[in-house]
């Protein structure tokens, strides 16, 4: 039996407002507990809350940056639950009209280019948070959280696989760091993930039955917590088991999900609209300023480097995910554009970025605005490569300690004296001696096992500490090898 996965994802968003979606309230992080609050957000009767203008303005803006339809008129709602970190015993939510619907957003797997729809976005206010280490068996609430705005975006169960998903929050977090409307910071919670998972047959058009797994913080999480929910629910199935409707929590120290509660058990919320606030109505006016105010978004960016750089849709939607790397990249390309193929370093700026300078950011933990290297020093050092100054084996010597000391990689690689030799008897001469030095495998090669070449050229890269022009070492290898004749 093949089975193939069915996936939407609920994604909350922290917004990036000053203060709180209905009141005037520091949003700030990390301050002392319960320092950041008023009657409104803890909740007092009596008090009535004001919607946070800036806060919509964000939820349009993701709106209209996910291709949604935003709604001229819409409304907040009540959600009822009881916990101690909601003292007014229901969240202002949106229900049944939310300000955003009917969106899309593009994500790119193996190369392809893939729609994920978006069925609404809506605007709510957080809760606060319990706090149960550190007071024995007491536990407090800190209510600095309650009252921040968040988004929640919904997806249509468009996603068919654990990467899928992973590169549809990655799509998503770049879209609201792009807008300035969320940090995306998966680990410190501000953008926040629950995973609708159910599984049918290929072929099936009905939606199998549905488990939402929650607690998912981090984009390696997002991949392994449906991989595993995935795979219980195929084992279910082919035990001729049944999927039940449930609620499961992702454990990402001993990588399962584990059944919380299920649907018995589950909240009704009873929904009603809430009569402390006006109907929302939207100006299309306002619309249209908000519209006409968005940066270049990631998705519009990827199509104009495929298009403008020639690059391959995973270069370009890889360079694309944050804007400080694409503007990285846009200068590192202008920066060469002197020399004799206009463009034709942007996919060698593209594979050092990708390859080196990731890697080399990654171990160290940092942004590409936090390191010493320039774009335009990148540039100089592809031009000593073209130039045939250094190779590209040694170049990656000179990126590494570009990137650690910030020096240009003229001045490196005079100081090391890693200057490429071109010169033709010098290699000649090495050349030679690795020839007769190794003789049955010049015998193998000469009997026609012609992988042998590539064992040749690293002898003579090693003799000459990598220094050797690699393409004159192939050339005269090869017509030395040509000319040697065994009986
Ligand atoms: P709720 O509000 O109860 O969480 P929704 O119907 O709003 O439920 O759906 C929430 C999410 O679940 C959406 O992202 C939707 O795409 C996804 N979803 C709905 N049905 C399925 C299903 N059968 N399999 C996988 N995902 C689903
Ligand atoms: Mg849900
Ligand atoms: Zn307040």
């Amino acid at each position: 039996m093949k089975y193939e996965a069915v996936i939407g994802l609920e994604v909350h968003a922290q917004m990036l407002t000053e203060t709180k979606i209905f009141c005037g309230c520091s949003t700030k992080f990390g301050s002392e507990p319960n320092t950041q609050t008023c009657p409104i957000c803890i909740g007092m009767p009596g008090v009535l809350p004001v919607l946070n203008k800036k806060a919509l303005e964000f939820a349009i803006r993701t709106g209209l940056a996910t291709n949604c339809k935003i709604s001229s008129y819409s409304r907040f709602a009540r959600k009822n639950y009881f916990y101690p970190d909601l003292p007014k015993g229901y969240q202002i939510s949106q229900y049944e009209l939310p300000i955003c619907e009917h969106g899309l957003i593009e994500i790119v797997v193996d190369n392809e280019i893939k729609k994920i729809g978006i069925t609404r976005i809506h605007m709510e206010e957080d809760a606060g948070k319990n706090i149960h280490e550190g007071a024995g068996n007491y536990s407090f609430v800190d209510l600095n959280r309650a009252g921040v705005p968040l988004m929640e975006i919904v997806s249509e169960p468009d996603i068919r696989s654990p990467k899928e998903a992973a590169e549809y929050m990655k799509k998503l977090r770049a879209i609201l760091r792009y807008l300035g409307v969320c940090d995306g910071n998966m680990e410190q919670g501000s953008l926040r993930c629950d995973a609708n998972v159910s599984i049918r047959q290929v072929g099936q058009k009905e939606l199998g039955t549905r488990a939402e797994v929650k607690n998912i913080n981090s984009f390696k999480f997002v991949e392994k917590a449906l991989e595993y929910e995935i795979k219980r629910q195929i084992k279910v199935i082919e035990d001729g088991g049944k999927i039940i409707q449930e609620t499961r929590l992702w454990d990402s120290d001993r990588g399962i999900t584990e059944s919380m509660r299920g649907k018995e058990e589950a909240h009704d919320y009873r929904y009603f609209p809430e009569p402390d606030l006006v109907p929302l109505t939207v100006e299309q006016k306002w619309v249209d300023e908000i519209r006409a105010a968005l940066p270049e978004l990631p998705d519009i960016k990827r199509k104009r480097f495929v298009s403008e750089y020639a690059l391959p849709e995973y270069d370009a939607d890889l360079l694309t995910s944050e804007k400080s790397i694409a503007d990285w990249f846009e200068a590192a390309v202008k920066a060469g554009r002197c020399d004799s193929q206009p463009g034709g370093q942007a996919k060698a700026v593209s594979n050092w970025m990708m390859g080196e300078l990731m890697k080399l950011l990654n171990e160290e933990n940092r942004t590409i605005g936090e390191c010493a290297l320039k774009p335009v020093q990148l540039a100089d050092m592809l031009k000593l490569i073209d130039k045939g100054i250094i190779s590209g084996k040694i170049a990656k010597t000179v990126f590494e300690e570009m990137y650690k000391t910030g020096k240009d990689a003229e001045v490196i690689v005079k100081e090391r004296g890693l200057v490429q030799v071109s010169d033709e008897g010098a290699i000649e001469k090495a050349v030679d001696e690795v020839i007769a030095k190794n003789p049955k495998e010049v015998e193998r090669f000469k009997a026609g096992d012609e992988k042998l070449l590539g064992f040749f050229v690293g002898r003579i890269m090693k003799m000459t500490k990598g220094k050797a022009n690699p393409q004159m070492v192939n050339e005269i290898l090869k017509k030395k090898l040509s000319l040697i004749q065994y009986h």
